[in-house]
């Protein structure tokens, strides 16, 4: 059944849709509130998953949103190979370095049976073929065939893709073997342009979070430690997830020349002097579906911010006899047709009326774990009064409401719009409640060790965020990371006053963000 468990017996009562709750177990929550929405499976292959169609719609319409935004910005989509020649991996050596150890491989074009019948691939390739785990290598090389003068540049393109990391601990959405994302590669003339691009991206990314999936996020710079392999510099988004863990939510890269010497991207500049283009590339991947789960979900379910969710109100028709059956339904398809002619986020309101046969009480539940907004329950006694019974998905589901028809309509978009601002406050105050400024080692050291286990559950739950000053000493990360399993996120943009490194008294610029990281 799709109801929370009632009291048995003696047992204790479970009075969430979702079992474990957070608390009890966070990382098991996450599964079941995956399970629970019906967003994805895993399959039969370690570390892919099947996306499921309550979890694809949320992808399509993350992918229409940062489409638009990427538009706006000037920026063309275009697409090229899943296969990488092993010689083009080999060009950028810090590259090759980062993505080595993750690489899938083909190195055979045929199959054969033997003469047992089982069937082994045959026909082995001169030239290995790498399955694209980013495309820099690929694209800097059609890039350079593209750029002769500086009249070709800035040249701004986007793929939407697959690409394939081969991951040894993976977790749906969050890391997988095979994801889906978009990277953006550009190419500049000169390198002030190409930072103001990689700039200009990361605020699209932060844009994206904060006003389209209520995620409040920190923006900033990774230290040397976490840069992507091959780059000068990586910025990041990061937020916070409920079990106060960080996750990196998108990264945009400013690339140098490294890129553009290994793939001989060049150009003749206005006075007809050969120069290298100067790159960046950026991406966000279905990494978001999971951020956006542990940010607003809860032990219901599923909580969908409304300017992404698919549906945005569900129409749950209530009825006993046969007889009313025809008339409550009918007067749920008006109300869907007045509430589709309304508008939120620039689009007419989605809205969906489930005649699905099926008990009332299951269906309500359905649609809490699936987190969608709006829940409109009818009965016949609803309709005498010209009423809809309204539960908001932000509130306990019990917490539900009679308001005249003609008033729930009016006010649907600015009902959303509340939800929408709620769940980002509401995130935003979670972060800030454990975020601490710490200017000791010792109390350091106490904030990410102290016990923070509830009572029975299996999972830690985590201090939080830190922010301390740092002097930037890379053999200080690896210590903290040994020790205590924590790294510096990012040295955030919005910069903080000078102060004192308290692991090595030297004079730091600014406070960093520290945390366990996804
Ligand atoms: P990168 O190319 O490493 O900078 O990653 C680009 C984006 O993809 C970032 O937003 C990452 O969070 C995300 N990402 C990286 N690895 C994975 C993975 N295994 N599964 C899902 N998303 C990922």
């Amino acid at each position: 059944s799709s109801k929370p468990q009632q009291a048995q017996g003696a047992q204790k009562a479970a009075k969430t849709a979702i079992t474990p709750t957070r608390d009890e177990n966070y990382a098991e929550w996450y599964q079941q509130v995956i399970r629970g929405a019906d967003l994805a499976e895993n399959s039969a292959v370690r570390g892919c998953m099947v996306i499921k169609p309550w979890g694809y719609a949320l992808w399509e319409n993350m992918q229409r949103v940062l489409d638009e935004m990427f538009k706006a910005t000037g920026h063309q989509n275009a697409y090229f190979p899943l296969f990488i020649p092993l010689s083009f991996m080999q060009k950028e050596a810090a590259h090759v370095e980062g993505f080595a150890k993750e690489c899938a491989v083909v190195t055979h074009h045929r199959l054969e049976a033997g003469p047992d019948g089982k069937l082994r691939p045959t026909g082995e390739l001169e030239e290995p073929l790498i399955v694209r785990p980013t495309s820099e290598t690929i694209i800097g090389d059609a890039f350079s065939r593209w750029v002769q003068s500086y009249r070709d540049l800035p040249l701004l393109i986007n793929q939407w893709a697959n690409v394939v990391r081969w991951e040894m601990r993976t977790r749906m959405f969050l890391r997988t073997a095979e994801f889906l994302w978009q990277e953006g590669h550009t190419a500049h003339a000169t390198k002030q342009e190409a930072v103001e691009e990689t700039m200009r991206m990361l605020e699209v990314y932060a844009t994206f979070a904060e006003q389209w999936a209520a995620i409040p996020v920190i923006r900033g710079e990774k230290t040397a430690n976490e840069r992507f392999p091959g780059a000068e510099q990586t910025f990041c988004i990061e937020a916070m997830m409920q079990d106060r863990k960080a996750l990196q939510a998108g990264t945009s890269h400013f690339l140098g020349q490294n890129f553009s010497k290994a793939a001989g991207i060049e150009f003749l500049d206005q006075n007809g002097q050969h120069q290298h283009a100067w790159t960046t590339s950026w991406g966000m991947s279905t990494r978001m579906i999971g951020g956006l789960l542990m940010t607003h979900s809860d032990d219901d379910g599923l909580v969908l911010p409304p300017k992404l969710a698919s549906v945005q109100v569900v129409i749950l028709p209530i009825y006993r006899s046969e007889e009313d059956r025809a008339r409550v339904i009918e007067y749920c398809r008006s109300v869907a047709a007045e509430l589709r002619a309304q508008r939120f986020a620039d689009r007419p309101v989605a809205v969906v009326v489930d005649e699905r046969d099926e008990r009332g009480g299951d269906k309500v539940w359905n649609w809490i774990k699936k987190g969608v907004p709006l829940r409109i329950e009818v009965g016949p006694r609803d309709i005498e009064k010209d009423a809809l019974f309204v539960g908001r998905r932000d509130r306990a589901p019990k917490d539900k409401q009679s308001i005249p028809r003609g008033e729930f309509v009016a006010s649907v978009s600015t009902t959303l719009q509340s939800i929408q601002d709620g769940l980002y406050a509401r995130a935003l105050e979670y972060r800030e409640q454990f975020t601490r400024r710490i200017d000791s080692k010792e109390e350091f050291y106490d904030y990410f060790t102290a016990p923070r286990v509830a009572e029975n559950a299996p999972t830690p739950i985590h201090a939080g965020f830190a922010l301390t000053h740092f002097s930037g000493d890379s053999q200080v990360e690896e210590k903290i990371k040994a020790d205590l399993a924590v790294t510096v996120r990012c040295i955030p943009l919005d910069k903080s006053e000078p102060g004192t490194c308290p692991f090595t008294g030297k004079p730091s610029p600014q406070r960093v963000v520290w945390a366990k990281a996804y």
